[in-house]
């Protein structure tokens, strides 16, 4: 008989998740004020440290198995550009589309160009329950666009070419033969 391994103090913390986990595919839920607890709050600001562990731009809740509409953004990695919002609603989508590389942590080692709109206005709440607008373009734009989907269970694979998905093929299912082995029992 073993003794019970000892804890990992990250096993308490937020992971990411991997496609093919069907908890990337749900719609998440709006966050309705009075569920904004100071646990939401640490929860949602472990987002960050996460997402710089694994040399992200950007998490969204539903990446870590949390079924809530919230992600993260921070493309310089200076503290000053951290930004969360929580409820996000695309408001206005203008400038034309362009075209250019993604990728998701949730679908490691798997890249592709996707097409979006250049120039977006988006509204939702800050950390203290405010209502703020945020418009940028370009990259930031691009990124609040993709973290965004992941709100109504949208991958970026999802919207690549028909080449591009044909060409990809085989690494999806070789995420989905990972992820079977990880969750035999
Ligand atoms: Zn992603």
């Amino acid at each position: 008989m073993e003794s019970a391994p000892p804890t990992d103090p990250r096993t308490t913390s937020d992971q990411v998740i991997r496609f093919p986990d069907p908890r990337l595919r749900r719609t998440a839920k709006p966050i309705p004020v009075e569920d904004m607890t100071p646990e939401l709050i640490a929860r949602a600001q472990g987002l960050f440290p996460l997402m710089y562990e694994e040399n992200g731009i950007g998490l969204a809740a539903p990446q870590v198995g949390w079924n809530v509409r919230l992600f993260v953004i921070n493309l310089s990695g200076e503290p000053e550009d951290e930004l969360i919002l929580l409820n996000p609603v695309v408001e206005e989508e203008s400038g034309g589309t362009w075209r250019a590389e993604e990728g998701c942590l949730s679908v490691p080692k798997i890249y592709g160009k996707v097409t979006r709109n250049r120039r977006i206005r988006m509204v939702g709440w800050n950390l203290e329950g405010e209502e703020i607008e945020v418009e940028a373009e370009g990259m930031v734009a691009r990124c609040l666009l993709h973290e965004h989907d992941h709100l109504d269970g949208i991958l970026f694979i999802d919207r690549l070419s028909a080449v591009k998905k044909q060409a990809i093929r085989r690494k999806l299912r070789a995420l989905e033969e990972d992820y079977a082995d990880a969750n035999a029992s």
